[in-house]
């Protein structure tokens, strides 16, 4: 933990913990105040009535991947969570012009390493890689008015930069085909209604596939039907589309291959695809290279093809491959009284309410190895007692709860002026300043 670093006592959770405790009153230590820890500690609070705990954060402001991940005119489902995006590995990449969802969705949310990305919005096609919820948020975004983005807590900095935005198509490439599309129906939907936005879909995209969905799970059979439906619709059918002037398009079995430069060599306009056929049917179809290739203009290329965590400490087991900490039930493999929950315990996928059962069930651990015994409670632990000194002893001084509801108030009522909910103050010193540190 940094100067800026926080913690808070009593009730919440973060990923991954330690778990040290007197015979009556089990400390445990979370590290990391996203949605997974707090789920975590509010079901070990619940059910267990002498249960104390304390939340480590890095950052001076709580709450993860709800105050930086969830797009800011979603609200309503405030939440997700891993430290890293997964790479594409293709030449180009790191070409001015490409970005890293995370990078992009940190950007616009206020994460203070991501602040000064400033993405060079000047270009009118942007190409987003992936085809999850993240890469619709990233699209919906790009190319929302301006008057439905006002009045989110989305910072000022990014707005300004949205105003000027050129970006007035947006295409999502998939490498597989529509069955097996990530995203799901109601950011989908979302999209589809997008005022002055037009989906352009290809109905040869969707040849056969309603009846190959007839006996698909209920999700997915709605999702196909809406894409169907959707690519079938005539141009400005739809009310939310008439006179659109911005479109977004949906473009299936394409995987990046080479983010392609300009004749300087300055910075990224397009990218060259490989056409994929399907091997296998279903969920688990794998995307094969045909041999043929298509370029792609565009000056914005965002990659969203998933987060990924890091590992936490070189004492913590970590499976590199999968980037989840190996272990069962939450029970970090090979290292009794450490537990881990959320997108570090199972991969990066799923909403809060799946992070939330996942949560849950790791505090479940928790209370069964504590009540059967596994953990050795006979030694008594301070907690934060203890590392309170530790920092102080080496001048560090923690962001308390109470600090941290100082910035808040700063927030909401710099928002207030603007008719937002809050306006994040995105530079961690000026936090600092705030509360007096
Ligand atoms: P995701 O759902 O895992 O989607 C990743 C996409 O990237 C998939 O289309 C995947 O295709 C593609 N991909 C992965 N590796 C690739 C590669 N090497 N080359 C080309 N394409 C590749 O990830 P996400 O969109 O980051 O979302 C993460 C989680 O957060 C998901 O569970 C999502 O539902 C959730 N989320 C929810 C909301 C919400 O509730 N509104 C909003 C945002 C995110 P393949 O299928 O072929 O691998």
């Amino acid at each position: 933990m940094g100067p800026g670093g926080a913690c808070w006592r009593g009730g919440g959770a973060g990923a991954r913990r330690w778990l040290s405790s007197r015979a009556s009153a089990p400390r445990v230590c979370v590290v990391g105040s996203g949605p997974a820890g707090f789920y975590t500690a509010q079901h070990l609070l619940k059910h267990h009535d002498l249960a104390q705990v304390d939340i480590y954060e890095k950052l001076p402001v709580p709450f993860g991947l709800v105050r930086f991940g969830v797009a800011p005119d979603h609200p309503e489902v405030k939440s997700y969570g891993a430290e890293d995006n997964r790479i594409l590995g293709i030449p180009g990449e790191n070409l001015p012009g490409v970005y890293s969802a995370r990078a992009f969705v940190g950007w616009y949310n206020g994460l203070p390493e991501n602040r000064d990305l400033n993405p060079d919005l000047s270009c009118e096609t942007a190409l987003i890689l992936g085809h999850g919820n993240v890469a619709l948020d990233i699209a919906r975004i790009l190319l929302s008015p301006l008057d439905l983005l006002r009045k989110t807590d989305i910072t000022d900095c990014s707005l300004a930069a949205l105003a000027c935005s050129k970006v007035k198509r947006v295409w999502l490439a998939g490498r597989r085909g529509p069955l097996q599309v990530a995203f799901t129906i109601k950011e989908l939907r979302e999209m589809i209604n997008l005022p002055g936005t037009q989906p352009v879909l290809n109905p040869a995209d969707f040849t056969g596939l309603e009846n190959a969905v007839k006996d698909a799970p209920r999700p997915r059979k709605r999702l196909t039907e809406l894409m169907i439906k959707t690519a079938l619709q005539k141009p400005g059918e739809m009310a939310a589309q008439a006179a659109a002037a911005r479109q977004w398009g949906l473009k299936f079995q394409r995987s990046p291959q080479e983010v392609l430069p300009t004749a300087d060599g300055r910075r990224a306009r397009g990218v060259r695809m490989a056409l994929t056929r399907l091997e296998g049917s279903g969920e688990s179809a794998k995307a094969i290279p045909t041999g043929d290739v298509e370029e792609l203009e565009c000056g914005l290329v965002l990659s969203s093809i998933g987060y990924r965590s890091l590992p936490l400490d070189p004492a913590v087991p970590f499976d590199t491959q999968r980037g989840i900490i190996p272990n069962s039930m939450g029970r970090v493999e090979g290292a009794p009284g450490l537990y881990c929950s959320g997108w570090v315990k199972r991969g990066p996928t799923g909403v809060i309410i799946t992070t939330m059962n996942d949560s849950f069930d790791t505090a479940q651990s928790v209370l069964e190895d504590l009540r059967g015994g596994m953990l050795d409670v006979s030694v008594s632990r301070e907690g934060f007692g203890a590392v309170g000194s530790i920092l102080r002893s080496r001048g560090v001084r923690p962001v308390s709860f109470s600090d941290w509801e100082k910035i808040d108030a700063a927030e909401v009522a710099r928002g207030k002026a603007a008719g937002k909910p809050r306006e994040k103050i995105v530079d961690p010193q000026e936090m600092l300043q705030l509360i007096g540190h």
